[in-house]
Formats: C-alpha cells, sequence, structure tokens
C-alpha cells in the first residue's frame, strides 16, 4: 500500500498552511497559542472567515456550500487547523447537524438550517446523554408526546456541551414507550433553545470553565415540522451522526501542537544546569510519544485512503475506533507532557502575573503550557463514546472475539 502524498495532497497542505497564516486573526491566535480554548466569538469569527472561502462545510457536498474534499484533504485541513492553532469548526453544526440534515432532512429543514449552520448564525448543541443514559444511550428517557402539531417535551439532558450559549439544540426523545425494542421508541427532533419551559443550570469542569450543562425540559412545544426523519426513527439518524462524530476524532494535529510547545518550552529551562531537552529521561519519554504519533499518524491515513477508495461510501471503518483510543491517549499524553516541562510555571496563578507583568510572549507561551487542556482533555476518554465501549467495538469487529 502507497502511503505517499500525492504531490496535489501537498500543495493543497501548503495552500491550507499559508491561508491559515495569513487570515487567522492575530488576537485569536495569540489566545490559542497560550493553550486557552477558543471563546464563542473566536470560533464564529473564524469559521466565517473560512466560510467565505468556502472551506467551512468540511464533509457537506458543494450543493450545500460544502468543500467537496477528499477524507484526506479534511484530514489534511484538520491537522493544519489544529496545529495552528486555530479554533476547531463548530462540530455540532458542521460534523453533526449538517450532514443529518443532508442526509435526512426535509427541504424546507435543507433551506432553513445549514447556510445558518455553516457560518454559525445558529449556535448548536447536542442534547443525547442523559443521567443514566450516556453509553447506554438507548435507555433514554425524556419524553415526547404527540398533541395536533406538536409535540410536548419533558424530562432532563445531562453533559450538553455550549446549551447556555445555543441557539439550538438536537434531541433524541421517546416518542413511544412500549416499543418492541428500545431503540425502535425514539425520535430525532430541533428545538429552539429560547421555546419557554427550558432550564439550563450549569456544570463547572475540573479546568474551573463553564463549558458542559444540564437543561430541564417542562411542558416544551416543539412543532411536528422539526421531526427529522420519521416519528421512532431516530435511531437511525444517532448512528448516522455518531459514526460522523468519529471522523477526525484523533486531533493529531493538538496533538502536535503540544509536543511542540514542550520541545519549545524545554529548550528554554534547565535541569540540572542543561537545557531540559538534552536530559535523556525527557528524550526517552518524547520519543516514545513521538512514536505514537507516526504510527496513529499512518494509521489515520489507511483508514482515510481506504475510506476514499470505496468512494466515500460503507459504514464507518472499526478501525476508527482506534483513532479514537489512541489519539486521545496522546492528546492526555502530549498536553500532560507540556504541563511537566513548564513545572511551576504551568499554574495558571504564574499565567495571570506574567500577563499582567507584560512579559514577553516566548515566556508566557511556555508558562501558561496549556494548563486548561490539560484538565479539560481528561475528559477527551469519555465524550464521544468512551474508550471501554469503542475497546469492546474492536473487540467484536476487529478481533472477532
Ligand atoms: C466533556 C464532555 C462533553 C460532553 N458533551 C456532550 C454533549 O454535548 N451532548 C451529549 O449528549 N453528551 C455529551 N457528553 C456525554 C458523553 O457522551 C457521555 O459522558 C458518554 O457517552 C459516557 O456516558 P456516561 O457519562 O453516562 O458514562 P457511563 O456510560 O455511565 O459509563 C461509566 C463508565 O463505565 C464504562 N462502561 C459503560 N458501559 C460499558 C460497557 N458496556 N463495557 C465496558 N465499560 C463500560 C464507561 O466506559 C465509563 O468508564 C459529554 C461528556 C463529556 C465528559
Amino acid at each position: 500500500m502507497d502511503l505517499r502524498f500525492t504531490p496535489e495532497e501537498i500543495a493543497f497542505r501548503e495552500e491550507v498552511r499559508t491561508f491559515i497564516k495569513e487570515n487567522l486573526p492575530a488576537d485569536i491566535h495569540h489566545r490559542m497559542k497560550l493553550g486557552h480554548s477558543p471563546r464563542k466569538e473566536d470560533t464564529v469569527r473564524w469559521q466565517r472567515i473560512l466560510a467565505a472561502k468556502g472551506w467551512a462545510g468540511l464533509s457537506w457536498p458543494k450543493e450545500h456550500g460544502g468543500t467537496g474534499w477528499s477524507a484526506i484533504q479534511k484530514m489534511i485541513f484538520l491537522e493544519e487547523n489544529q496545529a495552528a492553532p486555530a479554533p476547531e469548526l463548530s462540530s455540532f453544526n458542521i460534523t453533526m447537524i449538517g450532514p443529518v440534515l443532508i442526509q435526512f432532512g426535509t427541504e424546507a429543514q435543507k433551506k432553513r438550517f445549514l447556510p445558518r449552520a455553516l457560518t454559525i448564525e445558529d449556535w448548536w448543541c447536542q442534547g443525547f446523554s442523559e443521567p443514566g443514559a450516556g453509553s447506554d444511550l438507548a435507555s433514554l428517557k425524556t419524553a415526547a408526546k404527540r398533541e395536533g402539531d406538536q409535540y410536548i417535551v419533558n424530562g432532563q439532558k445531562i453533559w450538553t456541551s455550549t446549551a447556555h450559549v445555543a441557539d439550538w439544540c438536537f434531541l433524541l426523545v421517546r416518542t413511544d414507550a412500549n416499543a418492541r425494542k428500545r431503540q425502535e421508541g425514539i425520535s430525532f427532533l430541533l428545538l429552539d433553545m429560547k421555546t419557554p419551559g427550558i432550564t439550563v443550570r450549569p456544570i463547572i469542569s475540573i479546568d474551573g470553565s463553564h463549558h458542559l450543562n444540564e437543561v430541564f425540559f417542562d411542558n416544551v412545544t416543539v412543532p411536528v415540522e422539526n421531526l427529522v426523519h420519521q416519528e421512532n426513527r431516530g435511531w437511525d439518524v444517532a448512528k448516522f451522526l455518531l459514526g460522523n462524530e468519529r471522523t477526525g476524532i484523533a486531533r493529531l494535529g493538538k496533538s502536535r501542537e503540544r509536543m511542540d510547545a514542550s520541545l519549545d518550552m524545554a529548550r528554554k529551562v534547565n535541569q540540572n544546569g542543561r537545557p531540559l531537552v538534552e536530559d535523556a529521561d525527557f528524550r526517552r519519554r518524547v520519543a516514545q510519544i513521538q512514536v505514537d504519533m507516526k504510527a496513529l499518524e499512518i494509521t489515520q491515513y489507511r483508514v482515510l485512503s481506504k475510506h476514499d477508495k470505496a468512494g466515500g461510501e460503507g459504514k464507518p471503518d472499526p478501525l476508527s475506533s482506534v483513532l479514537k483510543v489512541k489519539g486521545t491517549e496522546l492528546l492526555q499524553a502530549t498536553t500532560e507532557l507540556a504541563i511537566d516541562v513548564s513545572g511551576p510555571m504551568a499554574t495558571p496563578i504564574w499565567a495571570q502575573e506574567l500577563e499582567a507583568m507584560n512579559q514577553p510572549d516566548d515566556l508566557l507561551e511556555g508558562s501558561s503550557a496549556g494548563v486548561g487542556s490539560y484538565l479539560f482533555l481528561r475528559a477527551s476518554t469519555i465524550y464521544g463514546g468512551t474508550n471501554e465501549i469503542q475497546k469492546n467495538i474492536l473487540t467484536k469487529a476487529v478481533l472477532g472475539l
């Protein structure tokens, strides 16, 4: 199997890198280099710049404003965007609801929601998980009862990322409690977050940020026109969406960016009177992570090239579970490395003080070292399907056990 990039792919990577360099606003780039998560307005601003270039609809067909890129091109774009570092495209808008509406939506739903999702006129969130329904999603209980031309929704969701700033939510609800199989009684609704009866309660995560929420529904009405696909067939939609969610989940560009930041810092800090980068134990640790990153990169391109050769058709490759497991392990390893290299300078207090003192960027960039992303990414082995569940998939589908 030939794993080399074609000349066109090499030229494409160069084009993407140059565009990002020339167009990513300096203030956003600066915040990202300090290891901060992008703010909502950063993501919106950057996604609109990409949309104007025709690069926001990553896996959307051209007729809906998408890029029409091959899987390899998409991966090149994601890697360059993460490594820049630039805010990532809104996954709820671009990877989830967009492809879902393109596949299952009515013409009216496509017309109304797709252009607004592309430019984040609407910020979407994902209302799937509930207390007691995470890995076992089919046991969800939030109920929607049809009354005339609307559904009345009652129940609770949890871990709903960015619900507090979202305009719309795509929601899995139970519409038939007596279905033969639990999966057969579920529907997929589009919910305007301004509808009366919705309460959003924050969950503050270990990094101190407000990203997660509980969402409560008390007789919330949803017009029947906002049902996607058919009533009680929402599981088909959810499966399709979760398959898409795993594409690009390895986030190798982000790991690479954290590795580069660690090496930069290790050239500046001393260990036993010598730059840390010359320390044998440090070099061994770096080498092991880099070997793992290379192996993951090759696996990723193998999966994608197989997908492209099949004309982009077919079910998600079970090997994409390897990408999730190894990708998230590497995200954790590289963010941990950055923190270890920075030592006490990784503490947020140190970073704030340096910022207040207007210290030169090189020190500040090393010092903050992304303590926020280090802490937040502890969750990466949980969200998007936990790594234990991915290993179950691999055991069955790849090892045949
Ligand atoms: C940061 C973050 C953001 C999130 N954002 C969203 C969001 O926007 N929208 C949304 O709907 N959800 C979101 N989630 C929820 C996420 O999808 C769930 O946390 C995840 O599916 C796991 O479900 P759970 O938390 O209920 O854990 P459980 O399913 O209760 O699992 C608990 C533990 O048991 C293990 N386990 C469970 N079943 C098995 C099994 N069969 N075999 C082996 N081990 C098993 C799990 O791996 C885990 O370690 C988010 C979660 C996090 C952490």
